[in-house]
């Protein structure tokens, strides 16, 4: 059954149940009073009979005894008289009564009544005939119906004859009917009845509708459609229900709204994300992306991702944004923010690999905020049958967002998310470092840890590039090891793999930061010496010299070995006007510095013929026309 049908129901038991019962209550009450008029009405017409064929009575008593009292001769003229008068129908002389005697009334019906007198011996009888006049007269005064003998009518009373009342009667009275009146009733109840239904239909539908419509909202709602509304009737307590469904559904509305776009953000920034993954090796680069992502996930208002120097043991800041106060730094002075591991927030979460939240102030060193996260970056665990199963990946940086908007504190699922972003860093950082470390080991040679010869064209080309453009000079060494062969034959290969590494490191002691050693193959080495010009590049070739002849080469098991160097100079631009010719340049000048008798180092011939100026007493210089080349091992 529906609310509908509930509520109508129970306003038709509450409204018209009462009339009902007050109806046949008032039918009863009528039916009651009805029968107690028609009985009232029978006595009263029960007694007006007696007493009016009770004075017939008298009447016909005096007109006999009327009749009786004078003579003889007169009786006839004066009972004549009497009918004429109208005291009696009929008078008869010399008759007993045997109708209707009022004194003694015989049984059965009698058509008259009758008094009767006696003078002497003579009995004289007035009578009343009892005909249908007769009883339509006394029906007229009593005002009931009269018929004489017993009667069949409902409600009537039956009178028997009596002394005085010699008629047997039988008195009834039109029963005051209340058909009309019960009609009427009826026609009422009807009438309440209808109007009770249609009141509580209407009323019922109208406490339903606004339900149903708000039914029917609801649903459009679960399936989708926030922007639905119900309309507010009334101000009652359903237009407040109506009232607060929308204002639920207007919020609700909103919430899935800023939901989207955060999401539609998020997936913008996961776009990139992939995208910066995939296509750079530039770490500075993938951390920022990073950090922008996790801000959007998280809804923090500033981020700091920093990572391990391996060198200095301090974590380095690599990225920040919207960070305020001593923090607040251009990008390029960036690393110049460093925090020790082990202190503060950042340098526990560094140190213990563990991540922290928490709010309230985190140290004058570190960026101010109310509330933080920040979690380690770690190297991802690789799947190498070298690395102990037990043993965790070393912690390569750390990644903290601050102040969360909205002034919460970070909760579970920002810690969540941002170790998952902690997690992309790691991997990106780690990747790029075993990049960074393929791309040294195949420019390197493992025997002496120097350049080798495809990162020495390279370099040799970009360092004269920068020269040429800054106006700068640039001293080329070319270096080889006197009879190196004969080292070989002598002390074993091993001996002489030794011998090039030792040499290799004296030449990398001898250097300033800024220049470059490079294998070019065998025993031949070259140093690029930036902003050197030819005076410069014949000091380093001195020194060079001296470093290897003055202390032989210590080799395990073997003793010292004494060797030594040849060493041609050249210098870009006065021996050659690009990377190819001023390397043939120094070519040229080792060749000269061999042919000199060895151990010891030839600058290059200017390109114009000029002979250049001898730095060194011990040295000589190449000039004018150069000896014939010879064929030398590389
Ligand atoms: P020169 O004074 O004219 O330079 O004489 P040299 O013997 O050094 O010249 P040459 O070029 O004839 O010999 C170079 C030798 O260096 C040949 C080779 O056995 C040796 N050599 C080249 N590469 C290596 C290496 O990687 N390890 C060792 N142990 N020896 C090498
Ligand atoms: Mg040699
Ligand atoms: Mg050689």
């Amino acid at each position: 059954m529906t609310l509908r049908g509930r509520l109508t129901t129970a306003f038709l038991v509450v409204v018209f149940g009462p009339v009902l019962l007050g109806s046949i209550f008032v039918a009863m009450t009528v039916a009651t009073v009805s029968q107690d008029r028609t009985a009232e009405r029978l006595d009263h017409a029960v007694t007006t009979v007696r007493t009016g064929i009770g004075a017939i009575c008298r009447q016909l008593q005096a007109a006999a005894d009327a009749v009786a009292v004078v003579s003889a001769s007169e009786r006839e003229a004066v009972g004549r008289q009497l009918v004429v008068r109208g005291l009696a129908s009929e008078i008869r002389i010399g008759a007993a009564a045997t109708n209707g005697d009022c004194a003694d009334p015989p049984g059965g019906e009698p058509t008259a009544i009758s008094a009767t007198a006696t003078a002497g011996s003579v009995e004289i009888t007035a009578t009343q005939a009892v005909d249908g006049d007769f009883l339509a007269r006394l029906a007229a005064t009593s005002g009931a119906q009269i018929t004489l003998g017993p009667g069949d009518l409902p409600e009537s009373r039956e009178l028997s004859a009596e002394p005085g009342q010699p008629l047997p009667l039988t008195l009834s009275v039109p029963q005051s009917n209340p058909t009309f009146l019960y009609a009427v009733l009826l026609t009422v109840v009807l009438a309440a009845g209808l109007a009770a239904v249609l009141v509580a239909r209407w009323l019922a539908a109208s406490t339903t509708r606004p339900l149903g419509d708000l039914a029917l909202a609801a649903d459009q709602v679960a399936g989708g459609a926030l922007d639905t509304r119900v309309p507010i009737v009334r101000p009652d307590e359903l237009g407040r229900l109506a009232a607060t469904f929308n204002r639920m559904t207007r919020e609700l509305q909103a919430y899935v709204q800023a939901l989207t776009a955060s999401r539609d953000q998020l997936r913008g920034h996961l776009a990139i994300l992939g995208e910066t993954l995939s296509s750079t090796h530039d770490v500075d680069k993938i951390l920022q992306v990073i950090l922008r992502t996790a801000l959007a996930a998280t809804g923090a208002r500033s981020g700091l991702v920093l990572l391990l120097d391996p060198v200095g043991g301090q974590l380095v800041a690599r990225c920040a944004v919207g960070l305020t106060g001593s923090w607040d730094v251009p990008e390029a002075e960036l690393t110049k923010l460093r925090l020790p591991v082990g202190s503060g927030v950042l340098g526990g979460v560094a140190a213990a690999g563990e991540a922290r939240r928490g709010h309230g102030e985190v140290g004058s060193v570190e960026p101010p905020c109310r509330t933080y996260v920040a979690v380690p970056i770690r190297a991802p665990l690789v799947d190498d049958p070298f690395t102990p199963v037990e043993s965790t990946p070393a912690t390569l940086g750390v990644l903290a967002l601050y102040d969360r908007v909205g002034s919460d504190d970070f909760d579970d699922a920002d810690l969540h998310t941002l170790r998952t972003f902690a997690g992309q860093a790691g991997i990106a950082v780690h990747n790029v470092r075993v990049h960074e470390e393929a791309q040294r080991l195949s420019l390197t040679d493992p025997l002496t840890g120097l350049w080798n010869y495809r990162y020495l064209r390279e370099s040799l080309r970009r360092e004269v590039e920068r020269a040429n453009r800054f106006g700068r000079m640039l001293a080329v060494l070319v270096l080889d090891l006197d009879h190196f062969k004969k080292v070989n034959d002598t002390y074993g290969h091993a001996a002489g793999d030794a011998v090039l590494a030792e040499f290799a490191r004296r030449i990398r002691i001898g250097l300033r930061e800024v220049d470059v050693a490079f294998r070019q193959g065998g025993e031949e080495f070259v140093v690029l010496l930036p902003e050197t010009d030819a005076y410069g590049g014949a000091i380093v070739a001195e020194r060079l010299g001296a470093a290897v002849r003055d202390r032989p080469m210590p080799i395990e098991g073997r003793g010292a070995i004494p060797v030594t160097v040849s060493i041609g100079v050249a210098v870009f631009p006065e021996h050659g006007s690009d990377a190819k010719q001023v390397l043939r340049a120094a070519d040229d000048a080792l060749y000269a510095a061999k042919n000199a008798g060895r151990d010891t180092y030839r600058l290059a011939a200017v390109a114009t013929g000029v002979p250049e100026v001898n730095f060194d007493p011990t040295t000589t210089v190449t000039g004018g026309p150069q000896p014939p080349r010879q064929a030398r091992g590389r």
